[in-house]
């Protein structure tokens, strides 16, 4: 997790590295800090969020600097253990995202050789070992300190005196921005787009040196090239525009979102990659995971193909598939969890495909093969636009593998998105909001579609929220029925509806108040439950995608009306790079 970012060119570095590390909050904001090459080197770190507490940081001096906004995996959230972390002397500064697996073997050895430490975070082994190399040439030290760390890292370093920036990149992102006389270094790109469009991705094992006249990349210590690419993300989409929060406006850009996608995967190039393959497993954490089992039951329910479905940090616990097609559905393309399990799938000869919203994130590169999502950046924490653009491309498989007349329905399926936006939700949001706990039901693809409401509300509102598959509720939940934990029930008339009206009455007769999303127009619902929220007429993969879109308001406004900061919800970070 954490965002880190980096500059050296003759504008001052300190409000552009402050303005960065705003946009890489999502990934990590319980403290922060920047270092510049000032006199010799200036440092502001703060516990808190950069919003909050960035006070006097941007007149920091020098046009060269370095900041991080955390989440922290090792020691507390404070002042003390925010990066920049400094060395003995203060002539050397690191910032780092990941985690040093042997630090506490390399902080007892540096200890014993005489070194200070001043945090608990695993980090400052770095700077500490750079400090022992350094002699003149940052470079030089980077090359000497990395055969010793074992982990994970993206890193970036200064030394007093020298008018450069060392970054080094191990399963950890990070991307190089080429502006006009000046270089960007960050995690992502949303805090490079202001000034560029030019990206190059590094590789894991790659050192990269930003001088103000130029880049210089190494890899085993020998210089190397890679490739300039053109980042089709606009500044814009990266701001606000006018909406109270960043999760309001990517609930909203869902239409889009979901349209450019679909138009982005035309079914004779999903066909092409994925053939019709004898068997599919999709490893992917949260929402991922969620949309991979709204794929699993409409694939195997319209396809007949057998689908796996694992969590991507289980997976390595069971025999892995031989052969077949291993889909890995992450994001940010940097899920930690989800790289490690296709990267086990590929050693044993499994093909595999990624579905991420992030050009050139690591995914693409560990996996044979990539399709992208085209929801654009999404800055809040809680996954929506990725989510319905992730389905998008996901019924885009199933409809190319049985009933291509699907496709052009999906194709205009934005349209039912946009028709729900606009629902009035005050009465559900009042009852939610007054819960202890909620309960949210379905059957079908619409249990995974509950498991997606449940969790939105859980990350945002913080009030206790349960997915559950309506059959289920009888073997266990029904003892937490009562007048305070409401049920969300989507209840919609296919194979399952006889049988979820039997659930919704008995969890109405243990005195649970029921809100019902149906179809418009089902008065045989309606009469039942305490509320109802009606839903366009259409088809069924397009009910899942409405459903979806309602439950992410609702849980919405009632973190609202709870006054809770939805964009940044507490202990939470977008981009999960941590095992
Ligand atoms: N492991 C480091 C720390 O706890 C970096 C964490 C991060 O990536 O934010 O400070």
């Amino acid at each position: 997790m954490c965002g880190i970012v980096g500059y050296i060119g003759k504008r001052k570095a300190a409000p552009i590295l402050i303005q960065g590390l705003k946009k890489l909050e999502y990934r990590g904001y319980d403290s922060f800090g920047i270092a510049t090459l000032g006199n010799p080197i200036e440092i502001y770190k703060h516990e808190g969020k950069i919003s909050e507490h960035a006070g006097s940081a941007s007149t920091l001096n020098g046009t060269t600097g370095i900041g991080h906004t955390r989440w922290a995996t090792h020691g507390v959230p404070n002042d003390t253990n925010a990066h920049p972390h400094t060395d003995c002397s203060g002539r050397l500064a690191v910032v780092h995202n990941g985690i040093i697996e042997n630090y506490a073997e390399l902080k007892r050895q540096l200890m014993s050789r005489g070194h200070k430490f001043r945090s608990e975070t695993d980090t400052e082994v770095i700077v500490h070992l750079l400090e022992e190399k350094y002699q003149g040439d940052l470079l030089a030290a980077m090359h000497a300190t990395l055969p010793q760390l074992q982990g994970s890292y993206a890193i970036l370093a200064l030394a007093a005196g020298e008018n450069r920036i060392i970054a080094a990149r191990q399963a950890s992102p990070l991307v190089i921005g080429r502006g006009d006389g000046e270089f960007f270094a960050a995690s992502d790109m949303t805090p490079v787009l202001e000034h560029t469009e030019r990206a190059l991705f590094l590789e894991d094992g790659d050192v990269a040196d930003l001088s103000l006249q130029n880049v210089t990349i190494y890899h085993g210590g020998q210089p190397v090239e890679r490739k300039t690419e053109l980042i089709d993300w606009s500044f814009e989409d990266t701001k606000k525009g006018g909406f109270p929060h960043y999760m309001l406006k990517e609930i909203y850009e869902q239409p889009q979102a979901f349209y450019n996608t679909v138009k982005a995967c035309p079914p004779e190039i999903l066909a092409s990659m994925i053939k019709k393959p004898s068997q599919v497993t999709l490893v992917a954490c949260g929402s991922s995971y969620h949309a991979g089992m709204i794929f699993r039951y409409l694939l195997e329910e319209t396809c007949k193909v057998p689908a796996r479905l694992e969590f991507a940090s289980e997976f390595k616990y069971f025999p892995p598939p031989v052969n077949g097609l291993v889909i890995g559905i992450t994001q940010s393309g940097e899920t930690a969890d989800t790289l490690s399990a296709l990267k086990q799938a590929k050693s044993h000869n499994c093909w595999t495909l990624a579905i991420t919203n992030v050009l050139g994130s690591t995914v693409s590169r560990v996996a044979d093969d990539t399709v992208y999502m085209r929801a654009g950046p999404e800055i809040g924490v809680a996954a929506t636009k990725s989510f319905t653009s992730q389905l998008a491309i996901l019924m885009q498989m199933v409809t190319c593998l049985s009933d291509r007349k699907v496709c052009d329905l999906l194709l205009h399926g934005h349209r039912a998105i946009e028709e729900v936006l606009l629902k009035d939700l005050a009465p559900a949001v009042d009852l939610c909001r007054k819960a202890s706990s909620i309960f949210f039901v379905g059957r079908g693809p619409f249990y995974p579609v509950s498991l997606e409401g449940a969790l939105k509300m859980k990350e945002i509102s913080y009030i206790h929220a349960e997915g559950y598959a309506a059959g289920e509720i009888k073997h266990g939940p029904f003892a937490l029925l009562s007048p305070e934990t409401p049920v969300i029930a989507i209840c919609m008339p296919d194979e399952t509806y006889g049988v979820m009206l039997s659930n919704i009455k008995e969890m109405k007769a243990r005195g649970a108040p029921v809100i019902a999303l149906g179809l418009e127009g089902d008065s045989e619902l309606t009469d039942i439950v305490d509320m109802f929220i009606p839903l366009p007429k259409t088809h069924k993969f397009l009910q899942i995608l409405t459903s979806l879109v309602v439950l992410q308001l609702l849980a919405y406004h009632t973190a609202v009306t709870l006054g809770r900061d939805v964009d940044k919800p507490r202990n939470l970070a977008k981009s999960v790079t941590v095992e």
